[in-house]
């Protein structure tokens, strides 16, 4: 699993660092979950873990954006118009 490469990792919750060590979790745990298809990963360290087994504070962002001439949630898009925001780029204009 690719995140758990990256070297700095920090609790969900608390945001203590995540000590990764031979791809070993040391000090905590990482929970995945599912939303509408996608794999999402979050790190809690075992204070918190111990605690709650549930992840604090979390609030999903709704995202709003141009499709088909209207702005609409692009979590209410079909997964055809899904694919194509995921391949947008994004760019800057020099003025
Ligand atoms: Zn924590």
């Amino acid at each position: 699993m690719d995140i758990v490469k990256n070297v700095e990792q920090k609790c969900h919750d608390c945001q203590k660092k995540i000590v990764i060590e031979n791809k070993e979790i040391k000090n905590g745990v990482l929970l995945s979950y599912e939303n509408e298809g996608e794999k999402m990963l979050f790190f809690k360290c075992k204070d918190c873990f111990t605690k709650s087994r549930e992840l604090k504070n979390y609030q999903a962002c709704e995202v709003y954006s141009r499709v088909v001439g209207y702005l609409r949630p692009v979590q209410q898009w079909h997964i055809g118009k899904k694919q194509e925001f995921k391949e947008r780029e994004e760019f800057k204009i020099n003025s």
